[in-house]
């Protein structure tokens, strides 16, 4: 059964790329920056792999087509490129994306998504990185236990990271559980990544965090284009231009496309007040 869209409208911003080209336009005109994800996740079908390689491939260029009223940025995962099929197949379809993205000046950045991939994803983007270092990066996830010495490595690599809490459901042995200590790494990696690493994306909704690093960078004197802060489109969207007013890059990650309901899920999870919303829209209509 497919549930109706107006249901993810909130944090979707349309079915189709050329509906959501307009949304972009129109963060972009508020000087937001974008970058742009078609949803879905773990294929496991080849053709559906292709399909999915030819629509990123297409999203680049739609985006490059835009002329300049859309930061030619997008975010990608590697699960729909064949990454739980066969891990050459997910590396060579990268490859042939990331060759598009050079020629548009594209940035992709590699979402990271459960535990089951977390090495994966990382491997992968270390055997691209070296031929497309302006043009692809990665996302660490601070309640991983592990991901101290993911941060340290990508600093060394002068990859380009985005910071964020993580959004899946991991067991107690791999992820920090409680929000205390979540928050307590986030802030470490926060200040490596911004004194020793390049250009990384802060990504978070969390006021403690975001006055933190405003505070860090202003202690330390750190210019402003040393990072971004990142949040999700409509979660926050009057804060998202109050930063950008006071100076700091803000993006907004704008998802898109028909399948939507695992991402969607994820951001009912996150707060519950989000189920409420949905529910007296749903008596609404
Ligand atoms: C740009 C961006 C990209 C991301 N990419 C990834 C990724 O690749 N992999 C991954 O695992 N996770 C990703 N995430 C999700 C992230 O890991 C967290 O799950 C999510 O951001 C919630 O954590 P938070 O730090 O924003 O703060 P929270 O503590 O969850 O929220 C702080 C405050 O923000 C507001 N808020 C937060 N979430 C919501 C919501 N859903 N609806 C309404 N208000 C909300 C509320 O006011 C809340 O009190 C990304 C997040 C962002 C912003």
């Amino acid at each position: 059964m497919k549930l109706p869209f107006f249901l993810a409208r909130k944090f979707v911003a349309a079915e189709t790329l050329e509906e959501t080209l307009p949304v972009a336009e129109a963060l972009h005109a508020k000087g937001l920056g974008t970058t742009l994800d078609k949803l879905g996740e773990y294929i496991s079908d080849r053709k559906l792999v292709e399909k999915a390689k030819l629509d990123y491939i297409q999203l680049i260029r739609s985006i490059d087509a835009a002329s300049g009223n859309i930061d030619n940025n997008i975010s990608i995962k590697l699960s729909m490129l064949g990454q739980k099929i066969d891990e050459s197949l997910c590396l060579d379809n990268l490859h042939e994306l990331l060759a598009v993205a050079k020629t548009t000046g594209t940035f992709v950045r590699l979402d990271m998504e459960g535990t089951d991939v977390t090495e994966s994803t990382i491997s992968i983007f270390e055997k691209v990185f070296p031929d497309y270092r302006d043009n692809v990066g990665i996302v660490l996830q601070a309640y991983l236990k592990r991901t101290r010495e993911d941060v340290e490595r990508m600093c060394e690599l002068q990859a380009r990271v985005r910071l964020c809490k993580g959004a899946y459901k991991e067991p107690a042995h791999l992820a920090w559980q409680d929000m205390p200590t979540i928050r307590e790494r986030y802030l470490e990696y926060m200040e490596m990544l911004i004194s020793k690493g390049r250009y990384p994306g802060i990504a978070t909704h969390d006021d403690s965090l975001i006055a933190a690093t405003k505070a860090y960078v202003s202690d330390n004197n750190i210019p402003h284009d040393r990072f971004e802060f990142q949040m999700l489109f409509g979660i926050r969207q009057d804060t998202q231009e109050a930063i950008a007013a006071e100076g700091y890059g803000m993006r907004v990650y704008v998802p898109f496309g028909d399948m939507w309901f695992p991402y969607y899920s994820r951001r009912l999870r996150e707060r519950k007040e989000n189920v409420w919303f949905i529910l007296r829209n749903m008596f609404k209509s």
